[in-house]
């Protein structure tokens, strides 16, 4: 077997899992490791619950699509559960996370169309990551994803993210044309940046002033990642729209657009859709999912693990002389370097079992799923700690022993 037949989109390191189970993982070889990225936030009750066993396998048996052009009872039972958490009331699903972002984009554009602004706009953030399609894209700000697919859509001004000088700027030039705001709560992709105190309030405030929508794109910020079910209740703010994928699937594909009733009513019979979106499967898994965050106190494992991972690192790397910064909201955390680093994720896996993310070149990200406990935290930090004196010493004096690859 071969990789060839594969486009070259990935650069996957020479490590393959055969099995999961909570928040372990092993390879082909038997090895054991502790996952600190849950497939960058997706598995987020951990690998194999016996509860999402059951549901897909309970379901695979029963019935899998037949459509939307039937009702589908696990949509409506996975989208009243979404709604009563949230405060948001009406929901559209799809399969991933780009698409509920492409629905939350055209619902902005059809926001405008009412209100009779011929050619909208949407405000969007330096280092966004909102997807991989062509108009998440466009909103989006990683020059590496976005280089030779232009031109890009028109239809997004982009300002610094935590500023609201820049909005308050952009707004005097080109407000008049603006329909909404997509923003991260904190920026996954672009480093987990978290944003000042006050922040999505005063977008907020400032969207309700202009009358325009308040869309979050809570893709890796949802379903409990920040120690809340999502990061803008953190704030006590109302948003117009909100975007969900990755956790709320654990695994199994699905996306979904949240909305208040006065935007959701701008779609009508005809106007948006999806083959597989919001298919049996897929949300019976979901509800599975929230049942497992409530059942098992997942939102308060989050922060009070997130809490102690935050002080263990801060604690362990203060004065390190390759760090430049530990922030984080729950078990949502970034450790920003001085200067891009290399292998630091080969290094974790073989020295210490331990799987992380390095997200923009120079940031560790750490996403483990929100069941871990202590001990699995005091390992987190012992890992990271030592795969950085580990990276240091192989920059320094050159590897030693086997190669890195
Ligand atoms: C992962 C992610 C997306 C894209 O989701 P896909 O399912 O890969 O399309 C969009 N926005 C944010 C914030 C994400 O983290």
């Amino acid at each position: 077997m071969t990789a060839a037949c594969l486009m070259n989109t990935y650069k996957p390191m020479a490590l393959s899992f055969v099995r999961g189970e909570g928040a372990r993982l092993w390879d082909d070889s038997g090895r054991q490791y502790l996952d600190a990225v849950a497939g960058v936030a997706v598995t987020n009750v951990g690998h194999s619950h016996p509860k999402i066993v059951t549901a897909i396998s309970e379901q695979a048996g029963m019935l899998l699509h037949t459509s939307n052009h039937y009702r589908i009872d696990w949509q409506q039972k996975l989208a009243h559960r979404l709604t009563q958490l949230s405060g948001l009331e009406q929901v559209f699903f799809n399969n991933s996370g780009a698409e509920a972002n492409e629905t939350a984009l055209k619902l902005a554009r059809l926001y405008g169309w009412a209100k009779g602004i011929e050619h909208p706009l949407v405000m969007v953030m330096d280092n966004a990551f909102h997807g991989r399609t062509l108009g998440t894209l466009s909103a989006s700000d990683n020059g590496a994803a976005r280089l030779g697919y232009q031109p890009m859509s028109g239809e997004f001004v982009k300002v610094a993210f935590g500023d609201m000088a820049a909005v308050e700027r952009a707004t005097r030039l080109y407000g008049e044309r603006i329909v909404a705001v997509l923003v991260e709560p904190i920026q996954g992709e672009g480093g987990v940046a978290v944003p000042p105190p006050g922040y999505l309030q005063a977008l907020r405030a400032h969207c309700t002033h202009n009358a325009w929508l308040l869309m979050l794109d809570e893709i890796q910020t949802g379903i409990g990642r920040t120690g809340r079910w999502f990061a803008f209740q953190h704030e006590g703010i109302a948003p117009d729209v909100i975007t969900l994928a990755k956790a709320l699937g654990n695994g199994i594909p699905i996306g979904a657009c949240l909305a208040t009733a006065a935007v959701a009513r701008l779609f009508t019979p005809g106007s948006h859709g999806s083959t597989f979106g919001g298919n049996p499967l897929a949300c019976r898994v979901g509800c599975t999912v929230l049942d497992i965050v409530e059942e098992q106190g997942l939102l308060h494992n989050a922060a009070v693990q997130g809490a102690r991972l935050l002080a263990g690192l801060r604690d362990a790397l203060a004065g390190h002389p390759e760090v430049a910064d530990v922030r984080g909201l729950g078990l949502m955390i970034g450790v920003e370097l001085k200067r891009p680093v290399r292998d630091l994720c080969l290094i974790a896996a073989r020295e210490y079992g331990l799987l992380i993310n390095v997200t923009r070149g120079q940031t560790i990200r750490l996403l483990p799923p929100l069941i871990i406990d202590e001990a699995d935290v005091d390992r987190i930090v012992a890992g990271v700690v030592g795969a950085l004196g580990e990276w240091r010493s192989v920059e320094e004096h050159g590897p030693s022993g086997t190669p890195m690859r």
